[in-house]
């Protein structure tokens, strides 16, 4: 089916409305109300004629069962609703009494083109079973030729075109101001949207409201729809970027060395060669973080949460760390309130917990203490890990949670990892609806507080 578009669809939808409401229910009231109104004139006319009958015969019982024809033309005159009719009284011998001529017929006689006669009979009887016929009225009447009638419909009728017309040109003016208010924001949005779809993600021009929630939304929507778009290919263009970056310091370690292995320069020594492994070790590491990072950034980040007694969850993963915090000679405490719960992915929330103890354990010389806390401000629950190691200088603080980023003393560790370990807890608090923040003091120490909502 060919589309039309929404211009043509309201305006065949108001000229179709303004028809219905200015001739199709006006013409059909119209015509049941004169309906009606004929219907309501018949039954009143019967019944005048009943007591018509009923006057006449106390009238002939008055005057001893006798026709007095000059009291007869008495009880007929004074109704002037016998204008259109002949009514004529004949006795029980149906000898004519009197006739009363219709006042219409007398002036219609030349032009009664319009009319037909109907004539109708009406015996009047006497007595208790009513067996005594005392005479009969005879009445001719003119049924209305509907001359009146017609032409007061064809009055109603031609004003109902007239305002119909005036509804149909109000309907398309209407339906061209409606339906263009509509359509404006829908056709931006489709620009919008192939613009989107043909990469070009961000938009300069500002959201204007239009007053309708839905269009409104529909618009906003197109927007958050380009903005993530813009944000997604930001994001895999700077991890290409940061990939790159990183994977080549290891490869050219590996690389310089082998080929001077090859070329006979250097003497294939052991360490040489374990120096290669752990250059490859260090890549394999790399690329596993880029894979956990990019499904947490990308789209595929997909958590799958549980209300989980937060005290009961962190216990078992500080115990598991002790271990390695004794053979580090650095002490690891905690204070950990009850009766907080919040909804986490314990996968991925154990894997937030790991990073930020391993990094404390890391950076934090032997002899240090480490500290977990867990507590609670009105509705978030708050986990802290505190160290008393090396801290971060001020510079560095904005840029830890950036990927790959390493401050100048982490680089001289040993210790140190790949700069992504951070970037990973953010995405993952991020995603569980939380936000993580640090304080830290050069050579003091450096406290990493997470905020979650709590279930
Ligand atoms: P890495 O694997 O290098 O530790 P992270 O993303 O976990 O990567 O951390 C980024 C950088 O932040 C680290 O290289 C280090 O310089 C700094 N950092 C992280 N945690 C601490 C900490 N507890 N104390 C001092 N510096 C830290």
């Amino acid at each position: 089916m060919k589309s039309k578009s929404l211009l043509s669809h309201f305006l065949t939808l108001y000229v179709l409305l303004a028809f219905l409401a200015g001739i199709v229910v006006p013409s059909l009231s119209v015509w049941l109300g004169a309906y009606a109104f004929r219907d309501l004139q018949v039954h009143r006319r019967q019944a005048d004629l009943e007591n018509l009958c009923e006057s006449l015969t106390e009238l002939y019982i008055e005057e001893g069962g006798v026709w007095n024809t000059s009291r007869v033309k008495d009880v007929l005159r004074p109704a002037p609703r016998w204008g259109g009719m002949r009514i004529t009284l004949f006795d029980a011998d149906d000898n004519e009494i009197y006739t009363l001529k219709p006042f219409i017929m007398t002036h219609n006689n030349n032009n009664n083109n319009h009319s037909r006669p109907e004539s109708e009979h009406i015996t009047m009887k006497l007595g208790r079973d009513k067996i005594k016929n005392i005479g009969r009225l005879e009445i001719e009447r003119r049924i209305p030729s509907g001359r009146y009638e017609i032409s007061y419909i064809t009055y109603l009728i031609r004003y109902n075109l007239a305002g119909a017309l005036i509804m149909i040109v109000a309907a398309c003016g209407l339906g061209f101001i409606v339906a263009g208010r509509l359509s404006r924001p829908v056709i931006k949005a489709i620009e919008r949207t192939r613009d989107i779809s043909h990469g070009e993600y961000d938009s300069n021009e500002e959201i204007k409201s239009i007053g309708i929630r839905e269009l409104d939304e529909l618009t906003k929507c197109v927007e958050d729809l380009g903005r993530t778009l813009a944000g997604q290919e930001k994001l895999r263009r700077r991890l290409m970027v940061d990939v790159a970056h990183e994977l080549k310091t290891p490869l050219t370690v590996a690389r310089t060395q082998i080929e001077a292995i090859a070329d006979g320069i250097l003497e294939p020594t052991p360490e040489r060669l374990e120096l290669c492994v752990n250059e490859m070790q260090r890549l394999g590491g790399l690329i596993e973080n880029v894979v956990a990072l990019t499904r947490l950034e990308g789209e595929s980040l997909i958590i799958h949460k549980e209300r989980t007694d937060m005290k009961k969850f962190l216990e078992p993963v500080i115990e598991s760390f002790m271990p390695l915090f004794e053979k580090s000679n650095i002490a690891l405490t905690s204070q950990l309130e009850n009766n907080i719960a919040c909804e986490i992915d314990t996968n991925k929330f154990r894997n937030v917990i790991d990073n930020l103890l391993s990094n404390a354990q890391r950076y934090t010389n032997s002899g240090g203490q480490v500290n977990l806390r867990l507590y609670r401000v009105n509705n978030s629950a708050l986990i802290q890990v505190s160290d008393t190691g090396i801290g971060i200088a001020e510079k560095d603080l904005p840029n830890i949670f950036e990927r790959f980023y390493r401050t100048d003393e982490s680089r001289t560790r040993i210790t140190g990892g790949s700069g992504v370990g951070l970037a990973i807890v953010k995405a993952s608090v991020e995603a569980h609806g939380g936000k993580i923040s640090v304080t830290s003091q050069k050579d003091q120490g450096s406290t990493f507080t997470i905020t979650l909502p709590v279930a």
